[in-house]
């Protein structure tokens, strides 16, 4: 299928993509829209236009979530929720996360420039804060509407000190109104995203879209080491408790975990580090980092979380620290539901595009709407596999071919509810 025959409007698409990312925009093509920061706001103000130019009423909960229907012929049924983020990481880049919301209001503008009624209400979401970066810890909004946040979440600080609450009301949002903007759980009937893939397998199988089956479940750990500052240039080497060596150690065997099996897809990852305190001549006396590690196979990747727990253990007492481990996000790899892949599938094949199906690393706010409901994602080709980054590029050709398969997947879901 050619951009020329699709169904969707690729031109609009594009512009209201190319729109977005001047908010945030830092160089040429990245964009830093941080979880409810000053862009952040600006940007959900124009996709809330955007939602309502497409025929969509809009408002913001107090999660920070931004939302748009759709009516249905039965208001009162359940809903098909489409959507996907709009926040970035500090250094990120256009496509992640506002692909899928994006595409989400063009199947709607498309839909209703139709005169469409779908028979269930739909419903576009972009997600608060799916990143996580700013408060260490991701998918703030499709936890809260699922009711999943756990405790003490709202007083997590950035660093500036900023507690979460106190971003929220500046945002515009209530954190003691939460609770009302819970959805009960049978709300929700199923739930579609579009994402680019952030990995090379698309482009080696020269792809335009993927229909991904399932996520992979990521496990954050955060490490904190301690061991006993002293001038660099005095304390002999057999008598000292470098925290940061020790950190170094469990950093390289990470690697080593999370590689042993070649033909696996585990991934493990210490992307943050934080020493005290921080000066050429004063041997480290505390480092914090973070562990990401992720597996389709849990059982795997329980084993290999067992191995890192037992290398921290005897680093720790190799090196004379002392060790805390603290469990950031555990989640279990969650499988799209058949019965929307097999939807994906005829679509897919009607429009005349191959599009394999692949498992998902990162995770996305479908990982928090697995647990309530049936869902499915469609992926998008990326230039080298690169995201979190500024020079993350698709073409606007294959953003348009996951668009029209979102569309075509949204109308059977939304016209023959199960
Ligand atoms: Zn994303």
């Amino acid at each position: 299928m050619s951009v020329h025959s699709l169904t969707i409007n690729s031109k609009r698409l594009e512009k209201r993509i190319a729109d977005l990312a001047q908010i945030g925009k830092i160089g040429e093509t990245g964009v830093c829209r941080l979880a409810l920061s000053k862009e952040d706001r600006a940007a959900v103000d124009t996709v809330k236009r955007w939602m309502e130019e497409a025929g969509m009423t809009a408002y913001v909960d107090h999660f920070g979530n931004l939302i748009g229907r759709l009516e249905g012929e039965n208001p009162a049924a359940p809903v098909l929720m489409m959507g996907s983020h709009i926040d970035s990481q500090p250094y990120g880049g256009r496509f992640d996360g506002t692909i899928g919301v994006l595409g989400a209001i063009e199947v709607i503008h498309t839909m209703v420039e139709r005169q469409i009624t779908p028979h269930i209400p739909i419903e576009v979401i972009a997600f608060c804060d799916e990143e996580g970066c700013r408060f260490n810890k991701g998918l703030f909004g499709s936890r809260g509407i699922l009711g999943k946040l756990e405790q003490g979440e709202l007083e997590r600080t950035d660093k500036d000190g900023i507690t979460r609450a106190q971003a929220l009301l500046d945002f515009g949002c209530d954190p003691d109104k939460l609770q009302d903007c819970v959805y009960p759980e049978e709300k929700i009937a199923s739930y579609l995203e579009l994402h680019i893939e952030q990995g090379p397998v698309l482009e080696s199988l020269d792809s335009p879209i993927g229909i991904v089956t399932g996520i992979s479940g990521p496990l954050w750990l955060t490490v904190e080491m301690n061991g006993f500052a002293g001038h660099a240039g005095s304390v002999p080497m057999p008598m000292r408790k470098d925290a940061l060596l020790a950190a170094a150690k469990v950093i390289a065997k990470l690697n080593d975990i999370a590689s042993q099996d070649p033909g696996a897809p585990t991934v493990g990852t210490v992307g943050n580090i934080e020493v005290f305190p921080n000066s050429r001549n004063i041997i480290p006396e505390r480092v914090a980092f973070t562990v990401d590690l992720r597996d389709i196979d849990i059982e795997r990747r329980h084993r290999y979380e067992k191995e890192l727990r037992q290398a921290i253990e005897d680093i720790a007492g190799e090196c004379g620290v002392t060790y805390s481990i603290r469990e950031d996000t555990n989640s279990e790899p969650r499988y799209c539901a058949e019965p929307i892949m097999d939807i994906m599938r005829q679509e897919s094949s009607a429009m005349d595009v191959k599009a394999p199906e692949l498992m998902s690393g990162p995770f996305h706010d479908a990982l928090a709407l697995s647990y309530v409901c049936d869902y499915g994602m469609i992926f998008v080709r990326c230039k080298d596999g690169i995201s979190h980054n500024p020079k993350e590029f698709s073409t606007y050709e294959d953003i348009s071919l996951g668009t029209e398969l979102l569309y075509r997947t949204a109308l059977r879901l939304s016209q023959n509810p199960n």
